[in-house]
């Protein structure tokens, strides 16, 4: 890592709360290391109270720009001059790029959700799909979905069932989707609905480091060969949610390569440089290694 920073050192920031577990700065700096850039990335733990002020921040500091993690992805918005469609329809942004004094927000996540699904896109397309999740990141799920995978039904699964009901409002309004089911998150009940879906995708923070004994659902009948599990959780890079799937015969996916893939599009955004993925692929797996509890 460099020592020493110039008076023209681009800086991003990330924002969030809490933060403390964040490998973004790990990989955008090692990116910046490795395609030779003048930028730092640095971490700022914001509380909700304090997003405005952060935003004035970007401006009266100069930052190139700012990614911004949970749970501000949606009150942000507000405080954007600009918006790009995909951060439009969803409703919430994680990257912003500083654009001569114009904030505009991006959602990059979405491009992270296409790059994992991708591959099991002919096993996907036209099928029953159940979301677990009802925050920002369960709508770059569903505008993904929508935009590439056309699924017959979208259960939304969550915990606040008004929020879920938000959420299909404004997709059935933006996207002119009607094939969507609203659950609450009670897993008796919920146990047929993800047992007939032929991709689950968890996208709330139940098993997430530290709680990582918690999961969505202990039960195995929820789970079976045909089906592809993906859990956006990154750490713990397997969660029980997915151990529990994969013995059912389930394909699992972490959430991982969802977290390289955004970090690469915001990369792209800040710099208009590529990221090389492999190497940071490489580098962040080692580093997790070495860090794992
Ligand atoms: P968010 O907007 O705060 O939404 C959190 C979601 O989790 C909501 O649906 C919330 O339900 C639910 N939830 C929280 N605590 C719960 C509990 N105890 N029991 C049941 N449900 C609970 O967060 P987000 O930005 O969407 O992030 C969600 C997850 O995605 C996080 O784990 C994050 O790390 C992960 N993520 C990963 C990547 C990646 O690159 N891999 C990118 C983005 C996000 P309520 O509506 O009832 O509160």
């Amino acid at each position: 890592m460099r020592d020493s920073f110039f008076a023209n050192t681009e800086l991003i920031g990330l924002i969030g709360h809490p933060i403390k577990h964040s490998y973004s700065p790990f990989i955008q700096n090692y990116a910046f290391e490795l395609m030779n850039l003048d930028y730092v990335y640095l971490p700022f733990d914001v509380p909700t109270e304090n997003i405005k002020s952060a935003v004035n921040g970007i401006l009266a500091l100069e930052l190139k720009g700012l990614n911004v993690t949970l749970p501000h992805k949606e009150k942000i918005i507000k405080f954007l001059d600009e918006l790009s469609e995909e951060a439009s329809i969803i409703g919430a942004v994680n990257t912003i790029v500083n654009d001569h004094g114009k904030l505009i927000g991006y959602n990059t996540d979405a491009h992270g959700i296409l790059e994992t699904l991708l591959p099991y896109k002919d096993k996907i397309s036209g099928t029953k799909v159940t979301v677990i999740g009802a925050g920002g990141s369960a709508r770059a799920v569903i505008y993904t979905l929508l935009r590439h995978f056309k699924p017959e039904v979208i259960n939304i699964i969550n915990r606040t069932h008004q929020r879920a009901d938000t959420l299909v409002n404004d997709f059935s309004l933006k996207m002119r989707y009607d094939s969507f089911h609203t659950f609450e998150l009670f897993p008796p009940d919920n146990a047929e609905t993800l047992s007939n879906s032929r991709l689950i995708i968890n996208a709330t923070t139940m098993g997430m480091f530290p709680d990582v004994d918690d999961t969505i659902t202990d039960l195995e009948e929820s789970f079976n060969e045909e089906q592809i599990v993906f859990d956006l959780i990154y750490n713990p890079t397997k969660t029980n949610f997915l151990e529990m799937a994969e013995i059912q015969g389930a394909k699992v996916v972490g959430g991982l390569k969802m977290l390289i893939s955004q970090a690469a599009k915001s990369f792209e955004l800040w710099t208009g440089v590529e990221m090389p993925m492999d190497k940071i692929t490489l580098k962040l797996e080692e580093y997790i290694s070495r860090n794992a509890d």
